[in-house]
């Protein structure tokens, strides 16, 4: 999601180009070429598909707006090569709303199609004008153009009501099984039938004369819809419960200068999964960084050439240390943390900065050890 161009705000709302929205671009007008398309018709196919994603820009809005009406902001709306992608900055925990957030979007595909089609029958003309039975490709101009704009809109509510995550179908689906449920539960079964329409997509996809492009969909919709239940699971594990609640008040410090023989009494003696790493000064212990136990393991087996074939390919990727001393293998950014801190940012940073061993520091005091490992642990027990 990072390299992309600001398009400008709509409603307050930052609009971005994915890098990859322009190679689609190029794709229709290198598959026009080949066709032998002219320049006049390139550039109404040109004109079609950004009208196209011009519909998908007000879907989005359509969610982000009616999202802003019960006091969800928009972090922004992103344009990929597969459609729209709003991120609202929280998912409506009430069900009712969830609901209403997740149909406000196919809805606006619904009065697009529904303004085309009136506007047909006010002309009397058919829903279908100037679109050939057969046709060679997509081919746009100035007669069929409304017939395959409706169409399209069609097409958009059509997919977006599958009843899977991440289309807006597997949203509104939460949303009525939350009416009876909890959220997780209902996520989880959610998830489930979100993976049965991917195994029945992925099966009609083997069918003779269907693109593979319909396995490539199966696929997505089978792993977006088990993520969103880890999410979930996870999101409602961690909610308001802070570092305090999760770290550890009893832990073991490592000294950055610890060799090969002198670790294994460290790793040996707890069962902690994520160890600081001082250095010892005149004015005190300076802390260095952090050591996961997977870490001082692999490392051991490498030293003493016990590593399996899969962890000697592994090791050659991640580093060439030969001499082994702890703080070689630490990781030496530290980020400090208090205890009243909020764990699902604390998570959220884990992941984003790549540290999996942090210190909780209270008043000038280290109290205590937050790892990754830990809290997930914390996630499985409290879900
Ligand atoms: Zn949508």
């Amino acid at each position: 999601m990072k390299q992309r161009l600001k398009l400008g705000k709509i409603s307050g709302i930052p609009l971005y180009m994915h890098w990859t929205f322009p190679l689609l671009i190029l794709y229709f007008v290198y598959d026009g070429l080949n066709r032998g398309l002219d320049t006049v018709g390139l550039l109404w196919l040109v004109g079609f598909i950004l009208t196209i994603f011009f519909c998908v820009v007000l879907h989005e809005l359509g969610h982000s707006l009616s999202a802003r009406w019960y006091g969800i902001d928009t972090e922004d709306i992103t344009l990929l090569p597969i459609g729209g992608v709003a991120r609202l900055k929280a998912m409506p925990r009430k069900p009712w709303r969830e609901i209403v957030v997740a149909l406000m979007g196919p809805m606006v595909n619904v009065v697009i199609a529904a303004g085309l089609f009136i506007y047909f029958w006010l002309t009397s003309q058919s829903a279908m004008h100037g679109i050939p039975e057969e046709a060679d490709g997509l081919v746009i101009n100035g007669t069929n153009f409304l017939s395959w704009l409706f169409l399209t809109n069609v097409g958009l509510v059509v997919f977006n009501c599958i009843p899977a995550f991440p289309m807006d179908g597997g949203r509104v689906l939460r949303g009525l099984l939350g009416l009876r449920f909890k959220r997780v539960t209902a996520t989880k079964i959610a998830s489930i039938l979100g993976r049965i329409c991917a195994v029945g997509f992925a099966a009609l996809s083997f069918l003779p004369g269907q693109s593979p492009f319909l396995l490539f969909i199966a696929i997505f919709i089978y792993f977006t819809a088990s993520q969103e239940y880890h999410s979930v699971k996870t999101e409602e594990a961690l909610r308001e419960k802070t570092v305090r609640n999760a770290m550890r008040t009893q832990f073991t410090l490592i000294p950055a200068e610890t060799n090969l023989d002198e670790v294994i009494p460290y790793i040996t003696s707890t069962a902690e999964q994520g160890f600081l790493v001082v250095e010892s000064t005149e004015y005190g212990t300076d802390l260095k960084g952090g050591v996961t136990r997977p870490a001082i393991v692999r490392a051991i087996k490498r030293h003493k050439g016990q590593e399996s074939f899969f962890e000697k390919y592994l090791s050659r990727r991640r580093s060439k240390v030969n001499s082994f001393f702890v703080h070689e293998l630490m990781n030496d950014r530290v980020r400090y943390l208090t205890p009243d801190m909020p764990l699902p940012m604390v998570y959220q940073e884990m992941m984003q900065l790549r540290i999996s061993v942090m210190p909780v520091r209270e008043n000038n005091e280290l109290v205590g050890v937050l790892d990754y490992h830990q809290i997930q642990e914390f996630i499985k027990l409290n879900s």
